[in-house]
């Protein structure tokens, strides 16, 4: 008799980027969108037309974006769209994909997805390089056609998500929002890095995620059980009977830690000796505010405004604006809510605006909302309006220096005299503060604290400035490393300027809810804390569990230390010691 085949164990590293163990049937993304749902009891012949009209639509498409290439380029690169239009007529896919449609009954989202990723899967294995270059027409073809279907019909059904681990080459913020109401249960990309957006989206929702997962989609089909080890940054595919025994124990110990920390969520923000804190939330929308009232949250650190304008992919009306900050200000409910204007650029890109060759250098966040009124005067406006419901504060990404920080002033006071005179005035008095993420603005910190009401100091980025390391590139992830000195003493710097200045500094970049650095933060001088609602549960934890005079002692060991690893070590140490070997 044969024994029960078990296709064997692969195992893949990357980086950690969201805790937690979570394991389940693979759910492939294919060109990083939407969710794909699955609908069962379809009527094949009308799913078949349906096919037939997106086809259409997609060639349409792809004829419109060859002949503008060839009006600006030249015909050779035309050509390229010329391949992608055989891909529509290739028989053996539609074959495919009808011969599934009739046998399964299923959707023609489902289907066509499941044969083009077929094809995608058969031409990437091939030797010859020109056919594996097929395999990327395929793709791009094929997402048009899918985007069509998905457009047609939006994913009203079960998405086929539940319960899945989601693997995907790289993700957006959106696709990681669409997984949450799918059900996705843990995340797993071959690309990105820790402080990449998708990353800090999934740790938003709590779910566990690895990233920068070297070989991830050659080593994962659609269905194969996954098993995310967050903690860890450990990925296996088709675990074997000993390794899901083995993990079932490390489960146990991580859901004790767990409740232990949860039985403190709703505590106050104070140390073991009395010092007080203030944790705040990094949001994205009104749609976050249930976090931040179920975990305890007291008031908004970062609202990363541009998320609305991605969502719709352009710039909304200063009556949409007001209607999502009211939203944010009511649920606030009095706790204050700091605004961050609009930081489009980087991994954050517009359909409308330009491709630019170095977008992380670019023409972005406040450099373009100076350079273009009719962008940031309906933003600040709204902001202001909105203000007149609670208390609020403005900081300004992407700052590097102290001019910038004047203009961005005088366009708010511009944006506040014109709404006084039409009678709108904010209930309090609205902060003005910078994000502190360039290096040029941690050089001039003490004259530009002069012009502050606060600092908020952007980690994310930072890092990825001081240390020319792409935030979002796995190939660089290991020097992307916090614990290199010049971040250390860049932030004793910016802490001891906003000091002197007599201005509260707060740290709304990754490190602020990561429990390795939050004591830390405090111990050199940050007033306040904010980030994911779901890092807070851990967070709070620790720093109750801390005294003052420990504190300090910290900071003391990190700034004696030599090098990177003795900072990494002496971090984990401390934190180890509180919350038990993790
Ligand atoms: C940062 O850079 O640390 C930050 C908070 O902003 P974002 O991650 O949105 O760039
Ligand atoms: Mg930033």
């Amino acid at each position: 008799m044969q024994a029960e085949s078990h296709r064997s164990e692969v195992r893949l590293t990357g980086i950690a980027s969201s805790a937690g163990v979570a394991r389940g049937p693979a759910y492939v993304l294919f060109r990083g969108m939407a969710l794909v749902p699955c609908l069962e009891n379809q009527d094949p012949e009308a799913e078949i037309r349906r096919l037939d009209a997106a086809i259409s639509a997609a060639r349409a498409d792809v004829i419109k974006v060859r002949d503008e290439v060839a009006a600006r380029l030249n015909d050779a690169e035309a050509q390229i769209f010329d391949a992608q239009l055989l891909v529509l007529e290739d028989v053996a896919l539609l074959d495919d994909v009808m011969g599934r449609v009739r046998s399964s009954r299923r959707n023609i989202e489902y289907c066509f997805k499941e044969s083009a990723q077929h094809y995608v899967g058969l031409f990437e294995s091939m030797e010859s390089e020109i056919t594996r270059g097929r395999a990327a027409d395929i793709r791009d073809v094929t997402g048009r056609v899918l985007d069509h279907l998905l457009g047609a019909r939006p994913a009203n059904g079960a998405l086929s998500g539940g319960g899945r681990v989601l693997v995907a080459r790289d993700l957006t913020p959106s696709d990681t929002v669409h997984a949450e109401s799918a059900g996705i249960v843990g995340f797993v990309t071959e690309e990105g890095g820790r402080t990449s957006h998708s990353a800090i989206m999934a740790r938003a929702l709590g779910i566990p995620s690895v990233v920068g997962v070297t070989g991830l989609m050659a080593a994962v089909a659609d269905a194969d059980l996954v098993l995310v080890d967050g903690e860890d940054g450990l990925v296996i595919v088709n675990p074997s009977p000993q390794t899901l025994e083995s993990y079932r124990a490390r489960e146990l110990v991580i859901r004790t830690r767990r409740d232990r920390i949860m039985s403190e969520v709703g505590l106050e923000d104070v140390t073991l000796d009395g010092v007080r804190f203030e944790l705040r939330a990094n949001i994205g929308g009104p749609s976050d505010m249930e976090d931040v009232r179920s975990f305890h949250v007291r008031g908004v650190g970062l609202y990363r405004t541009e998320n609305l304008y991605l969502t719709i992919d352009d710039w909304p009306s200063e009556e949409q604006l007001y209607r999502e900050y009211s939203e944010v200000i009511r649920q606030a409910g009095g706790s204050p809510v700091t605004f961050r204007t609009l930081d489009l650029g980087g991994d954050k890109r517009l359909g409308v605006l330009e491709p630019e060759d170095n977008p992380f250098m670019g023409f972005r966040a406040v450099r373009l909302c100076l350079a273009h009124p009719e962008v940031f005067r309906p933003q600040l406006r709204a902001i202001i309006r909105a203000a007149q419901h609670g208390p609020v504060s403005i900081m300004f990404p992407m700052i590097s220096g102290v001019e910038e920080m004047l203009a961005a002033k005088a366009a708010y006071r511009e944006a506040e005299a014109g709404l006084a005179s039409e009678g709108v005035r904010p209930a309090h008095r609205v902060r003005l503060g910078a994000m502190i993420e360039i290096p040029s603005a941690v050089a001039v910190a003490e004259r530009l604290a002069r012009e502050c009401d606060f600092f908020s100091v952007g980690t994310n980025d930072l890092v990825q400035y001081l240390l020319a390391v792409d935030r979002g590139n796995r190939k660089v992830a290991s020097l992307y490393d916090p614990c290199h000195p010049a971040v250390v003493q860049s932030l004793r710097a910016i802490f001891s300027a906003a000091g002197g200045a007599g201005i509260p500094a707060s740290v709304c970049g990754e490190l602020g809810g990561d429990p390795e650095w939050a004591p830390l933060l405090l111990a050199l001088g940050a007033v306040e804390l904010s980030m994911s609602p779901s890092a807070i549960p851990d967070v709070r934890f620790l720093l109750r569990h801390c005294q003052r005079p420990e504190l300090d002692a910290l900071a003391q060991r990190v700034l004696a230390s030599p090098d990177a690893a003795r900072t990494r070590a002496v971090l984990r140490d401390f934190v180890n010691t509180k919350l038990g070997p993790r």
